[in-house]
């Protein structure tokens, strides 16, 4: 019987034989890439001897075709009590009530990770020479910064009003006619998202951390978010995980932790991207950095995500590309985000073996030229296959 995921006394989750998990379908190609997705992942989980009590939740333009509303509090209520969820995308309401779904979520349950693994599949086309270098996993923090959503509109009495603040009470001297946004980068946001992914590195066996920042313009946000991510590596992980200048570079078997400017990052990423590995940024140049890397791999179609919570165990997986409704109902499209967003659930529970598989399965696929149109465009001697018949070659090759 289906059972809710909960959590135990010292932070871990205790995932019963089968989880109860919240999923919402999405809009637009929702209906045919969710379907493939669920497809793939039961197939995965029956092997491991796993069985996942998938569930429907409401969002986007079903929940408010069937209940008026875009984000039913029952559907929050699900994600919160059952901790983990997939979603396929969703359609941001034009001029309503809230400014994106994806958004809302991420606020309501404090997602402060934003994790995106980037690496290349053997056969996928893309735009540099040597895609197979690139192996990283982002790790965005998700709360705070530019993204915060503390700005205020030019002309707006409460934007006049604060640029008279400060010009009276620290002489800064601001044009009037601007707009402002605020942006704040705190001890706590940085280090609770510096620690996941130290955490992370120490789990999987990755080689390095790398903080990526602004700090040469924005000393005491960007700036700060290095100094504390070597603060932290001090305080909490001395004998697994060891600052650059600490070590001269040479960690021995610890997790070697190190920073870069992000402008040099995105230069790195191109020339050398085999020198990085796990990587910890703040919001804004996290959502560049995800897609940059993601596009050197040719991978938009196929990048995953998901929005975690370390210390509640709270996770939303989901497919990085939007609806694509041009595409919606064809059984045409690339499933591929999604398999993998679920493949990041199955780590998230601890099912490493299922997750495995998927992805072996999903490697020997693309290497077999069996690929979705996006895919198949792009490719010599490819067999263009439709969203279900993609999902039922790799359910072939688990
Ligand atoms: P989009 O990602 O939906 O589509 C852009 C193009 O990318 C498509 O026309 C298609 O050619 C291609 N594409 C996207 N997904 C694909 C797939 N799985 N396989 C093959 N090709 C694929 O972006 P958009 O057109 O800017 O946005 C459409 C809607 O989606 C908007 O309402 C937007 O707000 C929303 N959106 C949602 C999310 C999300 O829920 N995470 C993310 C981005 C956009």
């Amino acid at each position: 019987m289906a059972e809710p995921i909960t959590l135990a006394d010292d932070g871990t989750l205790v995932v019963p034989d089968e989880p109860i998990v919240p999923y919402i379908e999405g809009d637009g190609i929702g209906v045919d890439i969710w379907p493939a997705a669920r497809a793939v992942l039961d197939a995965a989980a029956a092997r491991s001897g796993h069985r996942v009590g998938w569930t429907e939740v409401l969002a986007g333009e079903k929940a408010y075709r069937e209940t008026g509303e875009w984000l039913p509090t029952d559907t929050v209520d699900a994600f919160r009590q059952y901790r983990v969820g997939i979603k396929g995308p969703l359609t941001t309401p034009v001029g309503g009530g809230i400014r994106s779904l994806n958004v809302a979520l991420r606020q309501i349950l404090d997602l402060y990770v934003c994790l995106r693994p980037v690496r290349w599949f053997r056969g996928v086309p893309s735009p540099v020479r040597h895609p197979e270098k690139v192996d990283m996993v982002v790790f965005r923090e998700n709360t705070e910064d530019v993204y915060a959503g503390f700005e205020l509109d030019e002309g707006s009495p409460a934007a006049r009003k604060l640029i008279e603040y400060l010009a009276d009470e620290l002489g800064w001297q601001i044009r009037a006619d601007s707009g402002i946004g605020i942006k704040p980068i705190s001890i706590t946001g940085s280090k609770r998202l510096q620690r996941a992914a130290l955490d992370y590195a120490l789990a999987r066996g990755r080689r390095s951390v790398t903080l990526v920042h602004k700090g040469n313009i924005m000393k005491f946000t960007e700036g700060s978010f290095k100094a504390w991510g070597y603060e932290l590596v001090a305080e909490e992980y001395a004998g697994r995980a060891v600052g650059w200048d600490s070590c001269g570079g040479d960690p021995g078997e610890r997790v070697l932790v190190k920073d870069v400017i992000a402008d040099a990052f995105l230069q790195q990423i191109l020339t050398r991207p085999d020198e990085y590995d796990v990587i910890a940024t703040t919001n804004l140049n996290g959502d560049y950095i995800s897609d940059a890397l993601a596009a050197q791999v040719g991978g938009i179609g196929i990048a995953p995500g998901a929005n975690i919570n370390n210390a509640t165990g709270h996770g939303v997986f989901e497919a990085t590309h939007g609806t694509a409704p041009r595409y919606a109902g064809l059984d045409k499209v690339n499933p591929g985000s999604l398999i993998l967003s679920g493949v990041l659930l199955f780590e998230h529970l601890g099912w490493d073996r299922a997750a495995a598989d998927i992805v072996a399965a999903l490697e020997a696929t693309i290497a077999d030229r069996i690929v979705t149109y996006d895919f198949a465009r792009l490719m010599d001697r490819a067999t263009e296959v439709r969203t279900s018949e993609f999902a039922a070659a790799i359910i072939d090759r688990l």
